[in-house]
């Protein structure tokens, strides 16, 4: 079993789009990051790869790293779970918890967990909470996913 925890903040930058879970949420500016900034996508790749023990993302994929600018995260994400299945480990089921202040991503959950799913080729479960108005994310400024992923040997 394996746990991932990542943090974006938000960015400034106008027209960036929110990515989480591999889906677009229109109702709100995006998250600065190397990548795509999709933390989602991010703490369930990191979960992969601390069950597999095969260290973390930013060993994967460095965020110095040109080839990696506005990568797709779900990409990144299959690529670890191809890692892993190298390892001989094969994905059981992830579970998400997303913490952000807004936007509310209830219409959105269903179509994260089912990309999330098809990336990892197990169910995804994706829950939301909010901050309580505590702190820098409770602020609305980031958004922080916890996420676990449960692997067994192939
Ligand atoms: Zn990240």
């Amino acid at each position: 079993v394996g746990q991932g925890i990542d943090v974006h903040r938000f960015s400034a930058v106008p027209d960036r789009p929110l990515i989480l879970g591999g889906v677009r949420i229109a109702e709100s500016g995006g998250l600065d990051g190397h990548s795509d900034a999709d933390a989602v996508a991010h703490a369930l790749a990191d979960a992969v790869l601390g069950a597999a023990g095969l260290g973390d993302l930013g060993d994967h994929f460095p965020d110095d790293d040109a080839r990696w600018a506005n990568a797709n995260s779900i990409e990144l994400l299959r690529s670890v779970v191809g890692d892993a299945a190298r390892a001989g480990w094969r994905p059981v089921n992830g579970d998400c918890t997303v913490v952000l202040e807004a936007p509310k991503l209830a219409p959105h959950r269903q179509a994260m967990a089912k990309c999330l799913a098809d990336a990892l080729g197990a169910p995804v479960n994706v829950k939301a909470t909010r901050p309580e108005a505590l702190g820098a994310l409770g602020r609305g400024e980031g958004v922080l996913c916890l996420a676990i992923v449960l692997l067994e040997p192939v």
